[in-house]
């Protein structure tokens, strides 16, 4: 069974803010890491590739990773963005169609937090970069929890808009707050997704549904060893010990 870690970062930026600290990795943290993956021979590849991969039963390339940022926060395009390209990375970013140009306000209520989102222009660039763009749903709910005919709409008209002003299909698609049901699974497919990320912590084999990809998630304050272990084990080293001598009956 082949495994490939689908890398799960949300904001880029020099100041993490403090209630978002977990979500936020530095341009510094993230430049290592990027660079840890050229060193160690990874190759970053789209959804596309993943899924055509999956879909012709070819393989993958060798070492192969995915980059994916969830909310199409701006200061990933100023700090992260130069980053991949410098490498020639190509990554998948999530955006949210229905609040481009404006700022995160789903998080304002838990978190007291609004970040800036890229607008059109600037997702653009994001593709003209070379990178995929993919949905985030229109306004970013957990789908879980909506209703069904909101949850259609938010899969739906995210789909619709992005394509509408990228010029370009979208069938990508990640769940906000990685929130998703059986139910909102057979919307997504319904809605033309081929792919879609949710938030389950491990590795993604080359036998797992394409509409519910596990992800690996990148935290701020980790170190590069922390990241390192992560591309292997979804987990960090302290985390993967406590399991395993759980497993073996040692603990
Ligand atoms: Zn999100």
């Amino acid at each position: 069974m082949r495994r490939i870690p689908i890398l799960m970062y949300h904001q880029v930026t020099p100041t993490p803010a403090a209630g978002f600290a977990k979500y936020t990795v530095t341009p510094k943290a993230f430049a290592a890491q990027m660079r840890w993956l050229a060193i160690t021979g990874r190759t970053p590849i789209t959804m596309t590739t993943l899924v055509q991969a999956r879909l012709a039963s070819q393989g993958w390339p060798s070492r192969p990773v995915v980059i994916t940022f969830d909310d199409g926060f701006r200061d990933c395009v100023e700090f992260a963005l130069p980053v991949l390209q410098r490498h020639r990375f190509i990554a998948v970013f999530y955006l949210v169609a229905g609040l481009m140009g404006r700022t995160s306000r789903w998080m304002a209520s838990a978190a007291g937090l609004r970040f800036p989102l890229v607008d059109w222009t600037a997702a653009r660039s994001i593709q003209d970069a070379g990178m995929e763009c993919g949905a985030h749903s229109v306004t970013h709910p957990p789908l879980a929890t909506c209703s069904a005919a909101r949850g259609r709409e938010e899969l739906v008209a995210s789909r619709r808009i992005l394509e509408d002003r990228l010029g370009r299909e979208v069938l990508d698609f990640a769940y906000p707050y990685g929130s998703v049901t059986p139910g909102v699974r057979t919307m997504a497919a319904e809605a033309g997704y081929r792919s879609a990320c949710t938030g389950e912590k491990r590795l993604a084999t080359d036998e797992d549904d394409l509409l519910l990809l596990p992800r690996v998630p990148v935290y701020g304050g980790e170190s590069l060893l922390d990241f390192a272990w992560r591309l292997r084990t979804a987990e960090r080293p302290g985390q993967w010990v406590r399991r395993k001598l759980r497993r073996g009956g040692h603990a």
